[in-house]
C-alpha cells in the first residue's frame, strides 16, 4: 500500500485563491486587510518568516507594515508599539514574531495584543473561546491541519485522532480542533507509555514532537492519516518531519510530507485570519 499524499502546498494555493477573491471584494467596499508583522533582533529564522509573511501579503492584496525593532528594544518600546498597532484603523492583524530575544517576556506581550487583533491565536482570550468552542481567531498551524484533512475529504468526525505532542501553539489547540470536529481525541506526550501502541489506535495521527522521524511505520495502522507538523533540520541540512515518512507512507492512507505539507498552511491560515479581523472589524460575515 502506497499513501496518498497530502499536498499541503496544492491546498494552501487554493485557499490563498480564495482569499484574493474575498479581499477583492472588501476593496470594492473601501476595505483593504491590513497585517502588523514585529520582529525584534536579528534571529535568521524568524527573518525568513517575517519576509515570507510580507510576500503573503503583497501577493494577496494586503496592505502590510513590518517593524524590525533592534535586538536591544526594551519591553516598555514593544508594549508602546503593540498599544500603537491596537490603535491603527489600517491594521486588523498584529503577530509578533517569536521566539523574543531572551531578555523579553513573552507572555505581556502577547497579552498586550488587541484580541480582535490576535491573529495567531495565542491571546489567552481567544484560546478560551477555542477552549469552549466560541468563535475566535485560530492558532494558525492547528487550524491549518484541520483545513489539510477536511479538503482531502477526511472529515475528523467519528474517528479516533492521536496528537502526539501538547505545547501551547500546536499540540493542545490541534486536539481542541480535533474535538470541535467530532473526533475523539487522544493526546500523548514525553511522558505517554507504550507510544506506539497508542498510535496505531489512530485513524488520524498527528505528530508535533520535534523529533525526526521519530513516528515509524509500525505506528501507524494500515490506511490511517497521518499529518506530519514537524520541522526538523538534518545534519546534512535536509528538513525532515516527525514522521519517518518512506517507512510510513507504505501502510497510511494519507500522509503529508516535509516540506510541502503543514508549513505552506501556516501562512495561509495567518492571511485567513487576518482576512477575518478585517471582515469582523467592519461587521462583515
Ligand atoms: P514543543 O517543543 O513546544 O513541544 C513538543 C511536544 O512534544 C511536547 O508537548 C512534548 O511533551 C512532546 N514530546 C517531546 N518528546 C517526545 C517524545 N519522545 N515522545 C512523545 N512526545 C514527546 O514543540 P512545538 O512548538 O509543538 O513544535 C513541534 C514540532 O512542530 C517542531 O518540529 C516544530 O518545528 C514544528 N512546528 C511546525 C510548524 C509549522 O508551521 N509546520 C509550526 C509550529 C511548530
Amino acid at each position: 500500500m502506497s499513501a496518498q499524499v497530502i499536498d499541503g502546498k496544492l491546498i494552501s494555493d487554493t485557499i490563498r485563491e480564495e482569499i484574493k477573491a474575498d479581499v477583492a471584494s472588501l476593496l470594492e467596499k473601501g476595505i483593504r486587510p491590513g497585517l502588523a508583522v514585529v520582529l525584534v533582533g536579528e534571529d535568521p529564522a524568524s527573518q525568513v518568516y517575517v519576509r515570507n509573511k510580507a510576500k503573503a501579503c503583497e501577493d494577496l492584496g494586503f496592505y502590510s507594515e513590518v517593524h524590525r525593532l533592534s535586538a536591544e528594544t526594551t519591553q516598555d518600546e514593544l508594549l508602546q508599539l503593540i498599544d500603537k498597532l491596537n490603535g491603527q484603523a489600517s491594521i486588523h492583524g498584529i503577530l509578533v514574531q517569536l521566539p523574543l530575544p531572551k531578555h523579553l517576556e513573552e507572555k505581556p506581550v502577547i497579552d498586550a495584543i488587541s484580541v480582535v487583533k490576535d491573529v495567531d491565536g495565542f491571546h489567552p482570550i481567544n484560546v478560551g473561546n477555542l477552549m469552549i468552542g466560541d468563535d475566535s481567531l485560530l492558532p494558525c498551524t492547528p487550524a491549518g491541519c484541520i483545513e489539510l484533512l477536511k479538503r482531502t475529504g477526511n472529515s475528523p468526525a467519528g474517528k479516533h485522532a492521536v496528537v502526539i505532542g501538547r505545547s501551547n501553539i500546536v499540540g493542545k489547540p490541534v486536539s481542541l480542533l480535533l474535538l470541535r470536529e467530532n473526533a475523539t481525541v487522544t493526546i500523548c506526550h514525553s511522558r505517554t507509555p507504550n507510544l506506539p501502541e497508542v498510535a496505531r489506535e489512530a485513524d488520524i495521527v498527528v505528530a508535533a514532537v520535534g523529533v525526526p522521524k521519530m513516528v515509524k511505520r509500525d505506528w501507524v495502522k494500515p490506511g490511517a492519516v497521518v499529518i506530519d507538523v514537524g520541522i526538523n533540520r538534518l545534519p546534512d541540512g535536509k528538513l525532515c518531519g516527525d514522521v519517518d515518512y518512506d517507512d510510513v507512507a507504505e501502510v497510511a492512507g494519507w500522509i503529508t510530507p516535509v516540506p510541502r505539507g503543514v508549513g505552506p498552511m501556516t501562512i495561509t491560515m495567518l492571511m485567513a485570519n487576518t482576512l477575518k479581523a478585517a471582515k469582523r472589524t467592519n461587521g462583515i460575515q
